[in-house]
């Protein structure tokens, strides 16, 4: 079934588990005069599961689009899998990609928005079969396949064809997942995934994304869910101010942080 292909298709990461995947050096990122990324240093090993936490602004959603180049950083170093994503290699010097959708494709990179972000005029299976055929050239038939699959897999067999308007936020979130999912990512990158759900609807999300950490993806998460990351983190990054104030296994950080600015985050989302 759906999760035992996708487990299958971390071959690569189980082959080289614990590697460095994304490797984060001295990052810097600033809008106008507002310092927002102020010398990050992270590291996320194949198949790590990886929580980010911070206070409102502190930069988390302007690291992860960095990571997948959604915008370039201003100083510093982001390497995916070996390679500097949005950078080609020209006569031996590195100069930013002219094809910058394709060196996106090719980094296969899933990512998954606070606010679903999907296109609403598509059904929801045609939200999962655009990429994999405009950007990857799949073919119609073997796209709808997947996308298919991928929908009953997270519980969505019986809303193929429905509009995002007329699904609830938990089953748009699905769909926004299962869209990821469909370009088989060798990284999911999560921006706040329930943060904008009902409170009754944040478990269904939740376990999908629970069930690809199973499956033994590489994920970076920025939620404030504390249960969750508790369950599932491999690690706990809490960051402030552009920097990463403190990092650790969950229930170090989570449990007895050091830093106190760790700890009266907590005690606001606990
Ligand atoms: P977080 O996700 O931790 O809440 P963000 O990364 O969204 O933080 O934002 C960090 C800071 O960068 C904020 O001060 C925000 O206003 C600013 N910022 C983020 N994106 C932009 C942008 N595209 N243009 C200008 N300022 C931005
Ligand atoms: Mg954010």
């Amino acid at each position: 079934d759906w999760i035992e292909l996708l487990a299958e298709q971390q071959r690569e990461t189980r082959e080289h588990k614990d590697e460095p995947f994304v490797v984060c050096t001295d990052v810097h990122k600033s809008y106008g005069p507002n310092h927002v990324l102020r010398g990050i240093d992270m590291t996320v090993k194949r198949g790590e599961v990886v929580t980010i936490m911070g206070p409102s602004g502190s930069g988390k959603s302007t690291l992860l689009r960095m990571v997948n180049h959604l915008e370039a950083i201003d100083d510093g170093e982001i390497t995916v899998d070996g390679k500097y994503v949005g950078y080609e290699v020209v006569k031996g010097k590195l100069k930013p990609s002219r094809d910058l959708s394709r060196a996106r494709a090719e980094a296969r990179i899933g990512m998954v928005f606070q606010h679903f972000n999907l296109f609403h005029h598509f059904s929801a299976l045609e939200n999962v079969v655009e990429a994999p055929i405009r950007v990857y050239g799949v073919s119609k038939q073997q796209a709808h396949e997947a996308a298919r699959r991928l929908l009953i897999g997270v519980g969505l067999g019986g809303h193929l064809d429905h509009l995002p308007h007329r699904l609830s936020g938990g089953q748009q979130q699905r769909v926004a997942i299962s869209r990821a999912l469909a370009i088989s990512p060798k990284l999911m990158l999560f921006d706040e995934p329930t943060s904008a759900l009902d409170p009754e609807l944040v478990s269904e999300v939740l376990s999908v994304i629970r069930r690809l950490a199973e499956a033994g993806m590489t994920l970076i998460v920025v939620t404030h869910e504390v249960r969750f990351a508790k369950e599932v983190a491999d690690r706990v990054i809490f960051m402030d101010e552009g920097r990463i104030v403190e990092e650790g296994p969950p229930a170090q950080v989570l449990g007895n942080p050091k830093e106190a600015r760790t700890r009266r985050f907590l005690q606001l989302v606990e």
